[in-house]
């Protein structure tokens, strides 16, 4: 099947154009990262109106670039949801005109399924699966028994990780978006400082944002005594304390579910090269599971995840109709 993919629930306008959910036809992104770092963050409402002048210049350009008129195309996958409303509705809005325009299937597809699900473009998923979603809008444990369910075991109680990194990175003047400046700057650096440990109720739940305020504390509290500290060491430091909150939930259900064939990653943290160090480690443990973490292309956000979750989607015969609309706290299915 070739599916046109359309994901744009925050900052990415994405089209992508993918054929039997493995061979990426075209795949077209355009980031509004520029935009949003003046601001330091995603500005909902500038994100929706900059997706209203980029949606149909990317939906040309993927066709373009795969060579292919609409004619073509088997069907239309679009994220539905989670994500900013404003965003989600005009990714929706697109993705109905073309399926009515073109009579093709609309198939509504979750943003964090996309992320999971991107890592069959490259590896062959083994079921039962866990999934490590963490980007900037959410930090998630799922098993799933097979390929379309889904059980949230863990989930963060308060800050996304992505979330975490981006407001220690605004503590320390590094800019938006800051996970990959932290992970630049903690290569450099020693995880010496103690930082708040996370505290949690639920047995696989993460937390972020004692760490977060933790690191606050810290630099005013050196600010108010007048002692220096290194950069580089205070990132290794939150670094590792949040990647250590992750790691140590993941080894938990990794021992509670000995059925567990195959761990994967998704979400724009993934890209993060410690994260990436200590999955190699899990792997050299658990020689019996298989360990996948997507390339980078593919981390995140991007609408080829959306044309793969499209593809496997359509297999339960899942179809949106005219009144389809996104919805911003749509439970993963
Ligand atoms: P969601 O997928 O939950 O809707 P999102 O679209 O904001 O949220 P992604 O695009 O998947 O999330 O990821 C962006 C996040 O990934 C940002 O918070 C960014 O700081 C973080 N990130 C990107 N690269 C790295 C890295 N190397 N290390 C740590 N974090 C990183
Ligand atoms: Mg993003
Ligand atoms: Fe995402």
């Amino acid at each position: 099947m070739i599916i046109l993919g359309i994901e744009s629930s925050c900052d990415e306008t994405a089209v992508a154009i993918v054929k039997d959910g493995k061979e990426i036809l075209s795949s077209v992104v355009a980031s509004q990262i520029d935009v949003h770092t003046e601001f330091g963050g995603v500005v909902p409402e500038v994100a929706s109106r900059i997706h209203v002048e980029n949606i149909s210049i990317c939906i040309e350009k993927a066709l373009k670039e795969a060579n292919m008129t609409m004619e073509q195309i088997d069907a239309i996958a679009v994220t539905k949801g989670p994500g900013l409303i404003g965003c989600l509705h005009v990714g929706v809005q697109a993705a109905k005109t073309l399926a009515f325009a073109f009579h093709k299937p609309l198939i509504p597809v979750h943003h964090l399924a996309g992320h999971i699900y991107a890592n069959s473009l490259v590896v062959d998923l083994k079921y039962p699966l866990l999934a490590l979603v963490v980007s900037g809008g959410n930090s998630e444990l799922v098993y799933m028994k097979d390929e379309h369910s889904f059980e949230i075991l863990g989930e963060t109680q308060d800050d996304a990780i992505g979330e975490a990194y981006d407001k220690v990175a605004r503590v320390l003047d590094l800019g938006y978006p800051g996970g990959p400046k932290i992970d630049q700057l903690a290569k450099q650096g020693e995880p010496i400082y103690s930082l708040p440990q996370p505290k949690t109720e639920g047995k696989y739940d993460f937390s972020f944002s004692g760490l977060k305020s933790g690191v606050l504390q810290f630099v005013k509290r050196k600010e108010k005594a007048h002692e220096t500290f290194k950069m580089e060491d205070l990132a290794a430091s939150f670094q590792e304390t949040a990647l250590n909150e992750i790691f140590s939930r993941v080894e938990r259900v990794l021992k509670d579910y000995p059925d567990i064939q195959h761990f994967v990653v998704g979400g724009g943290v993934s890209a993060n090269s410690r994260l990436r160090e200590k999955v190699e480690e899990l792997r050299q443990k658990y020689p019996k599971i298989e360990f996948t973490v997507p390339p980078m292309y593919c981390c995140t956000d991007n609408a080829c995840m959306i044309a793969v979750a499209g593809e496997i989607a359509n297999k339960v015969g899942r179809r949106g109709s005219a009144d389809l609309s996104g919805d911003s706290s749509w439970a993963i299915q």
